[in-house]
């Protein structure tokens, strides 16, 4: 047998039982990519394709023993972590990156803060929030926040003086807070921006890349977890940044065009290209 030149994408986030987004959207995009994802389950969610009802954070020592077992066995080049579910699986998270970050080669870090549900439903409290900020955002290489993600993550961070009133801060002032805070780039997608093309925004040392891509028709479930795993499982072959997200939005938009509804709510991403013809 021999070992593998695969490389290998350790996933930590949530299980949403419908298929369409979590820890099964990373394993089938990084396995259509070439890649390997061992998997870290931090929550279970009751959902079907048109929201999230509720959801169980999985006890802690059960993640610290598996996390033990894949850190032993496995060299990691990528970590992609997704809906973290509770604050404590958030501090424990960040251990877990100043483990391997400390190895000889250690992993890229692409954290995806998955504050909602596609319908809706709220995925992070305040004390998730705070955790995320000062336990993981400064470990992670690249950010990958919808909009109203980006602005709740500074939301605290924004200067509301007297003529502001309660303006949102704009997408510049998201990603120099996000940056302050200590990502080394930030991926800011623009789905929920009013703009006619998607303008997907990366952020990092050499400034700001517009990244336009066309406003798809239809209410996708999985469409986040799909780009942040592609873009992890690029960075883990040696793509640059700039590559590795160009290459990512192009397979992310080709699942979306390639599309169906398996349920009877949202549509899900078609990950398979040989399912694409
Ligand atoms: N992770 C889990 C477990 C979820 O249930 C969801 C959405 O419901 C997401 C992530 C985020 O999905 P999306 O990629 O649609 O933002």
């Amino acid at each position: 047998m021999k070992s593998t030149t695969r490389p290998t994408i350790l996933v930590i986030a949530g299980h949403d039982p419908t298929g369409g987004a979590g820890i099964a959207a990373d394993i089938e995009t990084i396995n259509a990519l070439g890649g390997h994802a061992c998997s870290l389950v931090t929550a279970l969610t009751v959902q079907d394709s048109s929201n999230l009802q509720s959801f169980e954070p999985v006890e802690s020592g059960l993640i610290s023993r598996q996390f033990q077992a894949i850190q032993r066995d496995f060299q990691i080049d990528a970590v992609k972590i997704g809906m973290l579910g509770s604050a404590e699986t958030a501090r424990q998270v960040a251990g877990f990156v100043q483990t391997l970050s400390r190895q000889v080669d250690a992993p890229i870090v692409i954290l995806d803060p998955v504050l909602s549900a596609g319908g809706g439903a709220d995925l992070a409290n305040d004390n998730l929030l705070e955790a995320i900020k000062t336990h993981l955002l400064p470990q992670v290489d690249l950010l990958t926040p919808n909009l109203p993600e980006a602005r709740r993550l500074t939301d605290d961070l924004t200067d509301k003086s007297a003529d502001q009133g309660s303006a949102q801060q704009s997408i510049d002032d998201c990603a120099r807070q996000l940056l302050q805070a200590g990502c080394k780039n930030i991926l800011i997608t623009g789905t929920h921006d009013t703009t006619e093309n998607v303008v997907n925004h990366l952020f990092g040392a050499s400034g700001r890349l517009d990244l336009p891509a066309p406003r798809l028709d239809g209410v996708f479930h999985g469409s986040g977890c799909t780009l942040a795993s592609a873009v992890a499982c690029y960075l883990a072959s040696g793509h640059s940044l700039t590559n590795a997200v160009k290459q990512a939005i192009s397979f992310t938009l080709d699942s979306l065009r390639h599309a169906d509804q398996p349920g009877s709510g949202q549509a899900f991403p078609l990950r398979n290209p040989a399912s694409w013809s």
